[in-house]
């Protein structure tokens, strides 16, 4: 094995709070060095709905989502077996795939000075005294000062995000092609839909493609011997989601799939890494906002370490930050998937209009938490 390379900041993983922690140490003219793991650019499951907020921050860092062919929402549909609700989002969001928009933000980084290395796998990291080692995939290491942990949906070797409080779901996500009546049906909308176990959304992204995303219980799954019968079973019981998918084209073989997923993870205790994006705090899908926490995230802990401020307070303020919208999302997901919430839900929405708007508004990171970036 060669002696290890040394690097003064080390960022693992280049989805968006990894980039977004490159381009911030990057134009404040401090050596970085991103590692990921994708030689290309890749799929990723993910409802690809952008919030205001993540909004923000993407144009912050020089990303415009609108360049990049983004489709607009306005309203929210939910369904269920009996009920259809519908609501205009208290706010215009867009939807973006994740292919387009994690190779800007990737590029970004790059052009602000960050060096990005594809294709580059980190199997283990240990810490040693002020140092930390990451072990590579083929038998290099690395040295680093200061690591920031991005690596999103996955756990490096030994740094489980562990114990969250909803950890039962599978996630899946395919790409379709509706007829040109349902794209038209579709536009502007996010579809949310309901089913025994678990819970979805279907929108439009660049190129009039539809995404559909959902999440499902581990034991539900099994009821339905996998994801053909789920879908199946999916689409037969809810009629305003049949209609809209009825004849589609499935884009791909077969679906994207990410398990577990920690639902309700907050960091709060300092590791000795500046954890980020989804390793810092994930918050249950389509009833919270993960996208816009993962760039947060990366930019207060970037601001932080610059301004020569500790872990401990990083991840403090991050706590204060987000624990009240991580309790409402967790506690928005539950009913969703409890035996009647998913006939429920859409049920008192209809009733209580204004509650969907207030759990959309109240589940997002707090306005006066949110950063103004200096121009990169
Ligand atoms: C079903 C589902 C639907 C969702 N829908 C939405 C939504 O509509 N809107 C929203 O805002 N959020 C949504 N989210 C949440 C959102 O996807 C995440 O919060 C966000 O992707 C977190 O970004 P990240 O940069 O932390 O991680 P990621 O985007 O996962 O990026 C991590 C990167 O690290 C790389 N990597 C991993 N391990 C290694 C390693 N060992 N070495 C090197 N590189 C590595 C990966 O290849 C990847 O590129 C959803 C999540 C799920 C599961």
């Amino acid at each position: 094995m060669s002696a290890p390379h040394e690097v003064d900041n080390l960022v693992i993983g280049g989805g968006l709070a990894g980039s977004m922690v490159g381009l911030r140490l990057a134009s404040a003219g401090r050596s970085v060095t991103l590692l990921e793991k994708e030689r290309s650019a890749h799929h990723k499951v993910c409802g690809e709905f952008l919030s205001p907020e993540a909004v923000e921050y993407l144009r912050q860092a020089g990303v415009e989502p609108l360049d990049l062919g983004a489709a607009t929402i306005r309203f929210l549909r939910m369904s269920s077996k009996r009920t259809v609700v519908e609501a205009a989002l208290p706010f215009t969001a867009l939807s973006l795939s994740r292919y387009a928009l994690d190779e800007r933000m990737l590029l970004r980084a790059a052009e602000s000075g960050c060096n990005v290395e594809r294709g580059v796998f980190v199997e283990k990291l240990a810490t040693h005294g002020q140092m930390a080692v990451a072990q590579l995939r083929g038998g290099e290491s690395l040295c680093a000062r200061t690591v920031f942990l991005a690596t999103g949906k996955h756990d490096l070797h030994e740094w489980d995000r562990t114990p969250a409080s909803q950890s039962d779901f599978i996630g899946f996500k395919m790409h379709w092609q509706l007829t040109p009546a349902q794209t038209e049906a579709l536009r502007n909308f996010i579809e949310i839909f309901l089913f025994p176990g678990g819970y979805g959304g279907l929108s439009l992204v660049e190129g009039d493609v539809a995404n559909l995303a959902l999440v499902v219980r581990r034991a539900a799954l099994r009821k339905k011997s996998g994801w053909e019968a789920l879908l199946a079973s999916i689409l037969d019981e809810n009629r305003p989601l049949r209609q809209l998918m009825q004849g589609s084209k499935a884009l791909w073989e077969r679906p994207l799939a990410i398990s577990p997923i920690p639902y309700g993870y907050l960091a709060a205790r300092p590791s000795g890494l500046w954890c980020v994006g989804d390793q810092a705090a994930v918050i249950p899908s389509f009833t919270g906002d993960g996208m816009s926490i993962a760039l947060h995230s990366a930019a207060l802990a970037a601001q932080m370490y610059l301004t020569g401020e500790s872990m401990d307070e990083y991840y403090r303020t991050l706590h204060a930050q987000l624990s009240r919208g991580m309790l409402l999302a967790t506690w928005g997901s539950r009913a969703m998937v409890s035996g009647a919430g998913h006939i429920f839900t859409p049920f008192f929405y209809s009733l209580f209009p204004n509650a969907m708007r207030w759990m959309a508004a109240s589940t997002r990171i707090p306005e006066q938490a949110l950063l103004t970036l200096p121009a990169t």
